[in-house]
């Protein structure tokens, strides 16, 4: 071999490695490293280099297959037809040229013989293919692409997106469908919002999010992803009494007519030049749509051609995906801030010389953390590569290293938060930097929505826009401000009157009875969630002790891990958190609860009594009281028997009141239990 042709084969070999590690990043681990359009020039330099060379052309090459791995814990299941790929197109002249080929295979196009097939466009939705079987119009099975002939079964999974008939509206029906998962843009968003909070990986594009979503081990993590799928085709088609499809377009008619989603927005189109307009049309208005497509399905419309066109190993020669061109653009870094988000993380985030990307002015872009600005290598005064990621948050792609004058300057993460100025730390284990100042305005709103929400405080009428009413008049700076309000103050905010005013003075001063862990919950430490709030409860009995507690006092708690401790501690020890903990003391709210320990003991005020609880107490919910009991040593139980202590009972008690009458036990009020636990 010559040492040019050496050259040509290794370069061969190491895109099929590339492009083989991408492939199981993306379809395996819904984790992509770099953008599709990346992606497409390694896959098209290959291409080439086995078109110029038929001789390299290996029978595992990823130009041969449809590139999808399966995940492990997951049914393998075969598909009755395999599911393939589509060939690309990635200019006008690229759908002429399929056109060509398909008049050529159907040994028309010539002068004599005019034979033009119509086409059918689709938008191609971005989200993962699915197949789903239909026996007596009942779905039996959903399954993934997978590797083209075997696929994961997800049926369970399938089961929980709301818009997957489970019944069609044809009883008789047996057919295989097959369609896109896919989440909107919005949910996506959402999705990565919640994420983010919780620290936890996000997703790159709602395409991989809703793979992720759907290929969950647990279908009860699919069921909360909010997908939905549009479908696009039938197969072994068996309708007694009614006359199968012969167009792609009637396919659609009967796939709606079925009770199945099908996407409206699809054209039939005479020739390649409607197809080409219709192609335009969309790659001008695909951000007008709730969600993400990355080009438009050109299929030829009668099915008898199909059959005749066949397909390749990877992909039908009857269709063809046009790919709208990479969204990308080059831009400088100008700056590099950092903003402070709802949960004190600290956000870098680049701003940019601005520079248009799919038909708006970018002028900054996320760069989610630290560790990612480490990974790219992104300095101040780059000239970098941006993209809009799934058409909806701009992104650093790379750096132009080559142009770098060696005046770019490294980004350092503030120490202080630049809103509050608390210190800024990052936790073991974590990508975010965050702000430990509670009484940081970026993150008061947030926090005030939490505080008053129903697992934490449980404020009625507090809801999110009171809080920001509250927040936009300057009367809270912070959570304590709240048990200061005065119907007097509140009446003066749009929307409140005499009686509204006063229900949430009250609703505010109720919740000052709240157990202790419902307010440590309610404080938001990070990592400190209803179960972590009670255990710490429990275990303490006294904030100011939590307060005090070092972090190798808090590991050996059992459930309490090093990530919690650490956590509590950089809380506690900030000053502003202190402070704010004083007022709420000084307010009256709960700070302490008798121990877990101390409530068994035989000491414990209501230790050996039993209670029964029934109707409505005027402040007191059904399990704060039993809490309030139990706190106290007291058992609560659910029936009457002459061995009850007492009954309490409130506003429409049932028939444990009346039976507690005839049996003779005592019956007392909220009032008395408060008397009784020493409220
Ligand atoms: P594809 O996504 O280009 O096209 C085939 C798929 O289109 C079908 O399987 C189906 O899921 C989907 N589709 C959506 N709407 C459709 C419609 N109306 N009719 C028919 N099909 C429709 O091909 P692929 O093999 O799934 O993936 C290859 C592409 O994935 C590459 O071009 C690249 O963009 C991307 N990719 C990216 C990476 C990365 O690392 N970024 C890695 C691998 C693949």
């Amino acid at each position: 071999m010559s040492a040019g042709m050496e050259k040509v084969r290794a370069r061969a070999e190491t895109l099929r490695r590339e492009i083989q590690k991408h492939d199981y990043l993306y379809h395996a681990l819904d984790a992509p490293a770099v953008t599709d359009a990346e992606y497409d020039r390694l896959m098209m330099e290959l291409q080439q280099l086995e078109k110029d060379y038929p001789e390299l052309v290996t029978p595992d090459s990823p130009t041969q297959r449809v590139g999808g791995k399966l995940r492990e814990g997951f049914v393998t299941v075969r598909h009755n037809v395999p599911m393939l790929s589509l060939a690309n197109a990635f200019d006008e002249q690229d759908l002429r040229e399929f056109d060509r080929r398909v008049q050529n295979a159907l040994g028309g196009a010539t002068k004599e013989t005019p034979l033009s097939p119509t086409y059918v466009v689709e938008l191609k939705i971005d989200g993962l293919a699915v197949s789903l079987l239909y026996r007596e119009g009942l779905l039996v099975r959903g399954a993934t692409r997978g590797d083209g002939e075997y696929g994961e079964d997800i049926t369970h999974n399938l089961k929980t997106v709301k818009s997957i008939p489970l019944r069609l509206l044809e009883p008789a029906a047996n057919l295989e469908v097959r369609g896109e998962v896919y989440m909107s843009k919005e949910s996506f968003l959402e999705l990565n919002r919640v994420r983010e909070e919780r620290d936890e990986a996000l997703f790159a594009n709602p395409r991989n999010a809703a793979a992720g979503s759907i290929r969950q081990l647990d279908p009860s993590v699919t069921a909360k992803r909010n997908l939905s799928i549009f479908v696009y085709s039938a197969g072994n088609i068996e309708l007694p009494g009614k006359k199968a499809p012969d167009s792609h377009v009637e396919t659609l008619e009967l796939l709606d007519r079925l009770g199945l989603r099908v996407n409206t927005h699809y054209q039939l189109c005479r020739n390649i030049e409607e197809v080409i307009s219709y192609c335009r049309l969309w790659t001008d208005k695909k951000a007008e749509l709730p969600y993400t497509i990355d080009g438009l399905v050109i299929k030829v419309n009668s099915l008898e051609q199909q059959a005749a066109l066949g397909a390749t190993m990877k992909s039908p020669r009857w269709a063809i995906a046009f790919k709208f061109p990479a969204e990308e653009a080059e831009t400088t870094i100008r700056d590099i801030i950092v903003s402070v988000g709802r949960t004190g993380a600290v956000t870098p985030t680049a701003i940019l010389e601005p520079v248009t990307v799919a038909g708006s002015t970018i002028s900054r872009a996320t760069l989610h953390n630290e560790d990612m600005i480490r990974e790219k290598d992104v300095r101040i005064g780059d000239r970098v590569i941006i993209h809009k990621a799934g058409d909806v948050i701009p992104e650093v792609v790379r750096v132009l290293v080559d142009k770098r004058s060696g005046s770019e300057k490294e980004f350092i993460m503030p120490p202080a938060c630049p809103v509050c100025g608390a210190e800024v730390v990052r936790q073991t284990g974590e990508s975010a930097y965050r702000c430990t100042g509670a009484a940081c305005p970026a993150q008061l709103l947030e926090g005030l929505f939490h505080f008053a929400s129903r697992g934490a405080m449980d404020i009625a009428g507090m809801g999110p826009a009171v809080v920001t009413q509250l927040v936009s008049a300057g009367l809270v700076q912070d959570v304590a401000d709240v048990y200061r309000l005065t119907s007097d103050q509140l009446v003066q905010l749009e929307r409140f009157a005499d009686k509204s005013a006063e229900n949430l003075v009250q609703a505010i001063q109720a919740s000052k009875a709240r157990p202790l862990h419902r307010l440590l919950f309610a404080l938001g430490i990070r990592h400190v969630g209803d179960r972590a709030s009670r255990i710490l409860a429990d275990h303490f009995g006294d904030i100011r002790r939590i307060m005090d507690a070092e972090a190798d006092e808090l590991v050996v708690i059992p459930e309490i891990g090093p990530k919690i401790a650490e956590s509590v501690v950089n809380f506690m020890r900030q000053e502003q958190n202190q402070a704010l903990i004083g007022r709420l003391t000084e307010l009256g709210l709960n700070v302490t609860t008798a121990k877990k320990s101390e409530a068994n003991s035989i000491d414990a005020p209501l230790a050996g009594q039993t209670f029964v609880l029934t109707g409505t107490l005027p402040t007191l919910k059904r399990d704060e009281a039993k809490e309030l009991i139990e706190n106290q040593g007291g058992k609560v139980v659910s029936a009457v028997s002459k061995n009850t202590g007492y009954v309490v009972a409130g506003e429409s008690p049932g028939s444990k009141y009346d039976k507690a009458i005839k049996l003779g036990v005592t019956i007392i009020g909220e009032k008395e239990l408060f008397e009784l636990t020493g409220k």
